[in-house]
């Protein structure tokens, strides 16, 4: 990919775009006269302007309809799960049936766990990327703990090289392959939230069903981001959020996936809930779980509309828009950007991202060795919102279905005063 840092140029390519109509279709945050631009999708996805007249549908068939709206509702709420399965699936790269959504991120990885981390004898390791998302770490240390097992020796985290910032591939799999006597489970981000580094999802999970392991991913930085291939890669199971690349709004409703192997088989067990129960006899009321096929038989509880409602209105973009031409802009985005950072020589940063651009999504995580801090400040007060995670890293994520090529120039325009 060839580039040029003028501002001429940059806005030769939004006129090019294929997506340039979708920005239009979101709210950006500041007040009249204050263009801000909004590099924090991989954080918090901006508002679509359709939610609010999809949740204002949703409250006028509560007040007019009432339980009716079970049925009635314009988008009838007893099936509302279902609203989400083909959107979904084509991100995804999965079937229908194999996704839903659910609960929250963090709830969904225990409640995946609780079915897909089985350890008995010498099996009962978890392996993940070092570093990995907090509440990641949280759930695998409490759930070996669960077991009664010592983290420190039932969790295998694997580290980047010394003097390197992110993972290789190969040493991925080889700590698989060495572990492959222990191993329950390999639980990898999909892309790390820190560094951004895009894992070989398919390698990963070939290496560790080689391995006898199950292969899970959190893939909270990755749904909407960049296309999967979940169920032809093999992946056994994902869960992630909504509210990052997905734009459904503050702790929006996660998704999750499960291949169709495990849609029937009781040898996994999960928690039952009536509306994980087959829906024909959901409302039998009988004794007798029987779970619907697919990730369906996974959910628990009455579908959460008000908590599902925005990312509805936001599949309807995404649809639209298609993820690959997505993914298509989000690479020439994201390398422009990088580009334009190259041209910067009056500050000193390391772009902890790898530079190839099929190891990463539409993130790049900048690394000041000084004054991070500081700078994020001087962003933040020229319009910039990006967030800063210490000790001294911005991240940028340009978001393909709302940021223009001219936001990217303009991000550069900022960095070159600070
Ligand atoms: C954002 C994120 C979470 C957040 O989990 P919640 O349960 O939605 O709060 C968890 N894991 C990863 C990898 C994330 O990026």
């Amino acid at each position: 990919m060839s580039f040029e840092a003028t501002a001429a140029y940059a806005k030769k390519q939004d006129k090019k775009d294929p997506l340039k109509k979708f920005r239009k279709e979101f709210h950006f945050p500041g007040g009249k006269g204050e263009k801000r631009i909004y590099f924090c999708g991989n954080s918090l996805g901006l508002q679509p302007k359709d939610v609010e007249k999809a949740i204002k549908q949703e409250l006028k068939d509560w007040k007019n309809l009432a339980v009716d709206g079970y049925l009635h509702a314009k988008n009838p709420w007893l099936y509302y799960q279902h609203y989400f399965r083909k959107p979904l699936s084509k991100i995804m790269g999965c079937k229908k049936e194999e996704v839903t959504v659910m609960n929250a991120l963090t709830v969904n990885l225990h409640l995946l766990l609780l079915s897909f981390y089985r350890p008995a004898g010498v099996r009962y390791k978890i392996m993940m990327e070092a570093g990995a998302f907090p509440s990641d770490q949280y759930a695998a240390e409490t759930q070996v703990g669960f077991y009664g097992y010592d983290p420190a020796d039932a969790i295998i985290e694997i580290a980047p090289r010394e003097g390197e910032k992110t993972l290789r591939t190969e040493d991925i799999l080889n700590a698989i392959e060495e572990n492959k006597d222990s191993l329950a489970l390999v639980l990898f981000g999909g892309i790390n939230y820190y560094t951004g580094q895009l894992f070989d999802i398919k390698a990963i999970t070939e290496a560790a069903h080689t391995a006898g392991a199950i292969a899970g991913f959190d893939l909270a930085h990755v749904a909407g981001n960049v296309p999967m291939r979940l169920h032809y890669w093999g992946v056994d199971f994902a869960a992630w959020c909504s509210y990052k690349y997905l734009n459904a709004g503050p702790g929006a409703v996660s998704g999750i996936y499960i291949h169709e192997q495990y849609a029937n088989d009781t040898r996994y067990r999960r928690m039952g809930g009536w509306w994980g129960n087959d829906e024909k006899t959901r409302f039998k009321m009988e004794k007798g779980f029987i779970p619907q096929e697919g990730a369906g038989g996974w959910q628990l509880s009455t579908a959460q509309v008000f908590n599902m409602v925005s990312l509805k209105a936001s599949l309807n973009l995404f649809d639209e828009a298609g993820i690959h031409a997505l993914r298509h802009k989000s690479l020439r985005l994201t390398a422009y950007l990088e580009f334009l950072l190259h041209q910067l020589h009056h500050i000193s940063f390391e772009i902890l991202t790898p530079a190839d651009p099929l190891q990463r999504g539409a993130q790049l995580s900048l690394f000041f060795t000084e004054n991070g801090k500081a700078i994020h400040q001087r962003l933040t007060g020229k319009g910039l919102v990006v967030d800063y995670r210490e000790p001294g890293v911005i991240r940028f994520a340009p978001a393909p279905l709302y940021n223009s090529f001219e936001d990217v120039y303009r991000v550069y325009e900022i960095l070159k005063e600070v």
